[in-house]
């Protein structure tokens, strides 16, 4: 067992706990989102003929050398096709054949003219000027080559990922399965919401923020609601998402009070501690252990630092497993638009929000900075990377900065 290590020792500590999860086969419809499990190949070029760019009139370009305004080389109208047709002729010397965009370039011909720039009278079209062959003609394999690796194992499927599986004529591809993540509150005051205030109690959030984070990123969420700090309450409903889930996530009860009770239910389920305590506030204290090869995170039950801990230790973990490529927060530099007047004697992450000014980087801190302080997490996109040892920090100053939130991007 570790203690009071680095964030991004702890990092790398869960995501070596587990692998990708299951396969499966999904359609079309229900790939945004989830992971591709295999690479995925073009069984056919892109497009899979030459054709036209545009509405226009297919013909040899051999013949408009000499065309001028004044004498215009002239073509006979053979045949008109529609999208989706196909040119029955072959286009001579002295033949063009009117196509609309995305037809077959038909056979004997080298060029498309678009409609604009001819003079069509009875079935005969002029043209004015000189035109190069293979002007205006998109050729096969353009866009995508036959066999060729549309994208890895690991992708996370975007909507225009998924517009080039179905233009290769993909029905679907194959992912892994959704990551469960269990998610368990603990603590003798919490309520939910709904319930009748009472004195000394209050509502859970926990619970909600992170079941809600689960969502963001596309895991299936498994809510353990709530329960008492008792050892052995937590210890039983911990070991339901085990059963219930890939993963388990609690918040509260893994400091050093009385009745902090989550690592000793731990201890009654065998688990196996893999690290306990971060050297950062806010969330130092965090742990993490290991039962048959499922992961349980413990989360500071206060609000903030819950929900920083879930970005920074638990959805590394969840993407490991999600079977994503890329697992940590991405790193920008940024300039300070305020100060902070506190010094930093630990390693302390600040809630602050990106805004690009004049094309730079800027951040401004969201408000109270405190651990038990939920609302400057609202518009928090970026945590503000400040290092122990820190002084005061002043606007203008440039800082180092971890994306989370509505900006959540990895690496
Ligand atoms: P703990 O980590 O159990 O020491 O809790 C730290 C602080 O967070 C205490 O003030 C708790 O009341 C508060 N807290 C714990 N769990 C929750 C929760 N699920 N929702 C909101 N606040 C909580
Ligand atoms: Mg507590």
């Amino acid at each position: 067992l570790r203690t009071n290590i680095s964030l991004e020792e702890a990092q790398g500590l869960v995501m070596a706990l587990g692998g990708p999860v299951g396969q499966d086969w999904v359609t079309l419809t229900e790939a945004v989102g989830r992971v591709l499990s295999q690479d995925v190949q073009a069984g056919i070029d892109l497009p899979p003929f030459d054709k036209s760019p545009l509405d226009g009139y297919a013909l040899q370009a051999g013949r408009t050398k000499e065309a001028s305004a004044a004498t215009p080389a002239r073509f006979e109208v053979i045949e008109q096709v529609r999208a989706g047709g196909v040119p029955t002729q072959m286009v001579g010397p002295g033949t063009t054949i009117k196509v609309m965009t995305g037809v077959p370039i038909p056979n004997g011909a080298d060029t498309i003219i678009k409609y604009e720039d001819v003079r069509r009278e009875a079935d005969t079209v002029s043209i004015f000027g000189p035109l190069s062959p293979g002007s205006n003609v998109i050729r096969a394999g353009e866009d995508v080559v036959r066999g060729e690796t549309l994208a890895r194992r690991g992708t996370l499927i975007t909507s225009s990922l998924v517009g080039l599986f179905a233009a290769v004529g993909l029905a679907g591809v194959p992912v892994f399965d959704k990551v469960k993540v269990a998610i368990l509150s603990t603590g003798d005051e919490l309520l939910a919401p709904g319930e009748k205030p009472q004195p000394g109690k209050i509502y859970n959030s926990n619970l909600h923020s992170l079941l809600a984070l689960c969502l963001e990123l596309g895991a299936q969420p498994v809510s353990l609601g709530f329960v008492p700090d008792e050892r052995g309450a937590i210890a039983e409903r911990i070991g339901q998402g085990l059963a219930a889930a890939d993963i388990v996530v609690t918040t509260g009860g893994v400091s050093v009070g009385d009745y902090d009770l989550v690592p000793d239910a731990l201890g009654e389920l065998g688990a196996t501690g893999i690290f306990r305590q971060i050297d950062l506030k806010p969330g130092s204290p965090v742990l993490a252990s290991e039962i048959a090869g499922k992961t349980i995170i413990g989360l500071s039950g206060n609000p903030a630092a819950a929900i920083i801990g879930f970005e920074l230790i638990a959805i590394p973990a969840i993407r490991q497993l999600m079977g994503l490529e890329k697992c940590l927060p991405q790193k920008i530099q940024a300039v300070l638009l305020d100060g902070f007047a506190k010094a930093s004697p630990q390693r302390r992450l600040l809630r602050g929000e990106l805004e690009i000014t004049g094309g730079k980087s800027m951040v401004k801190f969201t408000g109270e900075q405190s651990n038990g302080v939920l609302k400057s997490m609202v518009s928090c996109n970026v945590l503000v990377d400040v290092p122990a040892g820190s002084g005061p920090l002043k606007a203008g100053q440039e800082v180092s900065a971890l994306l989370v939130g509505n900006l959540r991007g990895f690496m």
